[in-house]
């Protein structure tokens, strides 16, 4: 009989949270801390030593020998780096210390990490300092602290910093906004995200014959299995013993970890599946989510499982990502995308809402650019995941209200009115409507946006970071406006109608995953950034940088290193792919294939002496022949593009990767996909689709 959990006593009980806080510190510390928190302040000396001994105590209690700064450079992964409590007393013996410097201020020593040329050599050291909003926990042993990272002469070097800066800057202006309409007590509007995680679960001893999974998280050959998902049985279906296994372990690990893991399910493909938590603020979800990820590997280990978080590990069924729910509440727990009950409710919801399809219509670029990877490029535009082309779904009847304002004409409500802002009533418009539109990258859902374009495998706080500070900008603009106004309902109607009409061209509520939008979206203006080698240079437009200078986001420096760092993570990626599919076709492919030819000729030879018929074998000969030279050439092909990348510029080598590498690759691929299925399975030197997707 397996333990009963208990599912209340253990949830963040590895979390020195701030139930925790105030059982833990004195009232005078707690109160100094939540002070700190409150007024964005930072801490007194004396209360850090305070919250250092107590969460010393809590931690080695709960088994830790260590504790680390936990960080998260620009690789959009995680680092972290462990020192031990021990100070030696001086006879032979240590005692368990921690001071409020340690909590506070670290120096990793972490030369290694990308800085886009933040970091001169002669300068290489990066700092971390504590973020007191978000909790330090126990894992593995140590005591982990979540941290910011910059370089000596303070530039962000990390994806926390900046989304820390952004939640303050829309915090700031939506707060101007709901001043306007009356809203005297709100202090701060906080960030909610909750970021819906796909993943593959593969078995351990499979993952582990293959080398392009193991080097690349992705398969780079595989013919297709005779099966796919076109029975959609696995979407929803049971799950299985081992996998369940998995996600019950998971869930459990999270839950202690203060992770409010709440859905899971198969997915679309064979072997994917899905976590969604429940939402919690922008900074808790974006730590989350990495844990998620990280322990979503571990646990799967555990469990004889490889966990893939690649975008697009096999190709012929649907890839992973990652949709971000994303909305603004007061301090008080008031949604701002909610449409409210009341005229004015109303009118604050559509301000909200005009601000929103402005900021996406004109920074749709931004936006586009902070979920581009060599991963994703798999999955945007390919029919399983929204188009490059950013557009927002609305709803019908959100829609229709939309459409009234922006023509001055009736709307189809209950009756046929029109709409006054301000005045009117909206119609209710339902949060969970059966027709939700599944193609649509950023679809309004309710009383939130869900943005689905983000890669499996990204961090959320690029797009969360842009979306942040695209409706900071759009708030201030309309706040500045508004404030000003001499007739405040005059002007508002103005505004949001004025708004609504500029920038329509961004609402889509059609079908994402056709032609014609692809059409209709170039006739609207609309951008279509295909690939990462597309988009990124669209990253550091003047009008990108202005938008983030001015929010004090990044500074000039800070972003064009971040621009830096994707460049040159994309030619990375591909450089390392390439690499790995001429070794296995070298050392693998080629050499079961021929292996399989020459046994075939010698048994045409054998069955020619004794004069029987052999069509079969000859014909296969033939085949298989014909394509081990095309592999040949190709992989030679491949070998020389990889040789002539350009040097000139980061630009001009991920564009050569993207034009002259990637299809190289895939042409390479053909041949050895056709050799797979030409050759018997005892000769092939890896796992095949079907062994790995339906084992
Ligand atoms: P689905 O998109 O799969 O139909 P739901 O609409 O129920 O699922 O919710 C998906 C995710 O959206 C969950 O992680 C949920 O916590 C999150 N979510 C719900 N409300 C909000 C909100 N106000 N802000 C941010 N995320 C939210
Ligand atoms: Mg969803």
């Amino acid at each position: 009989m397996s333990e009963i959990l208990n599912v209340p006593e253990i949830f963040g009980s590895d979390v020195f949270n701030e139930a925790t806080m105030r059982q833990r510190l004195s009232s005078e510390t707690f109160g100094a801390w939540k002070h700190c928190i409150e007024t964005a302040t930072s801490l007194p000396l004396d209360v850090a030593n305070d919250i250092a001994e107590a969460m010393k105590l809590w931690a080695t209690e709960k088994g830790a020998t260590h504790y680390t700064h936990w960080f998260q450079p620009m690789t959009g992964i995680t680092a972290e780096k462990h020192d031990s409590f021990i100070v030696p007393t001086g006879d032979g013996k240590v005692i368990m210390e921690f001071s409020g410097k340690e909590l506070v201020r670290g120096e990793p020593d972490a030369s290694s990490f990308p800085s886009g040329g933040l970091r001169a050599t002669f300068e290489a050291r990066g700092y971390t300092a504590w973020d007191p909003t978000a909790f330090a926990f126990v894992k593995d042993n140590s005591l982990y602290i979540p941290t910011c990272f910059f370089s000596y002469t303070g530039e962000a070097l990390d994806k926390k910093t900046p989304l820390l800066r952004s939640i303050d800057e829309v915090s700031r202006e939506a707060v101007r906004i709901l001043r306007l309409f009356g809203d005297k007590s709100t202090k701060r509007v906080i960030v909610s995200v909750g970021p819906e995680q796909e993943y593959f679960l593969l078995p351990k001893s499979l993952y582990a014959q293959r080398e392009d999974l193991r080097l690349t998280g992705r398969t780079l050959f595989g013919a297709p299995a005779p099966k796919g998902q076109e029975l959609d049985d696995h979407y929803f279906g049971a799950i299985r013993t081992r996998v369940s296994g998995f996600m019950k372990d998971l869930d459990e690990q999270l839950w202690r970890l203060g992770i409010l893991s709440k859905t899971k399910h198969n997915e679309a493909a064979p072997c994917q599946h899905e976590m969604a938590p429940i939402y919690d603020n922008a900074n808790a979800s974006s730590d989350s989510n990495q844990l998620v990820m990280e322990i979503m590997k571990k646990c799967a280990a555990k469990h004889n499982l490889v966990c893939l978080l690649h975008e697009k590990p096999f190709a012929h069924v649907n890839g992973s990502g990652k949709h971000n729910n994303w909305s603004l509440a007061t301090d008080s727990g008031k949604n701002l995308f909610n449409p409210g009950k009341t005229p004015r409710q109303n009118a604050q919801f559509l301000v909200f809402l005009a601000a929103f399809i402005k900021g996406i219509d004109e920074y749709q670029e931004f936006l586009r650019c902070t979920v581009a990877s060599a991963g994703n490029d798999h999955r945007l535009g390919a029919c399983e995941a929204p188009p490059a082309i950013l557009s927002i779904y609305l709803g019908d009847e959100l829609n229709a209200v939309v459409e009234s304002i922006i023509n001055g004409s009736q709307y189809e409500g209950p009756e046929k009115r029109m709409m006054r802002i301000g005045v009117d009533v909206l119609p209710n418009i339902p949060k969970d409507t059966t027709d939700r539109n599944r193609t649509s990258p950023l679809a309004f859902t309710g009383n939130k946006f869900e943005l689905r374009m983000l890669g499996s495998s990204q961090s959320v706080a690029g797009p969360n970071i842009a979306l942040n500070t695209i409706m900071a900008e759009e708030l201030g603009k309309f706040a500045d406006e508004l404030e000003k106004a001499e007739d405040f309902d005059t002007a508002l109607q103005e505004l949001v109608e004025c708004t609504l009409r500029q920038h329509q061209r961004i609402i889509f509520n059609g079908n994402n995953y056709t032609q014609a939008w692809e059409e209709e979206a170039q006739r609207r203006g609309l951008s279509n950034l295909r690939s990462t080698a597309d988009a990124l240079p669209h990253y550091i437009s003047q009008k990108n940088i202005d938008l983030v200078t001015k929010h004090g986001i990044y500074t000039e420096t800070e972003f064009r290193a971040r621009y830096e760092i994707h460049l040159d993570a994309y030619c990375k990626i591909i450089r390392i792919e390439a690499q790995t599919c001429v070794d296995m076709v070298q050392h693998q492919i080629l050499p079961a294939a021929m292996r399989y030819t020459a046994d075939l000729c010698n048994a045409a030879t054998a069955k020619e002496c004794h004069s029987a018929p052999c069509k079969a074998e000859k014909a296969l000969i033939t085949k298989l022949s014909v394509e081990t030279d095309a592999l040949f050439d190709r992989c030679e092909d491949l070998k020389s593009a990889i040789a002539l990348v350009p040097a000139a510029s980061k630009e001009e080598a991920v564009a050569y990767y993207r034009q002259v590498v990637v299809p190289a690759m895939d042409a390479v691929r053909v041949h050895a996909d056709t050799l797979e299925q030409l050759t018997d399975k005892s000769y092939w030197p890896y796992p095949t689709y079907s062994d790995l997707l339906f084992y």
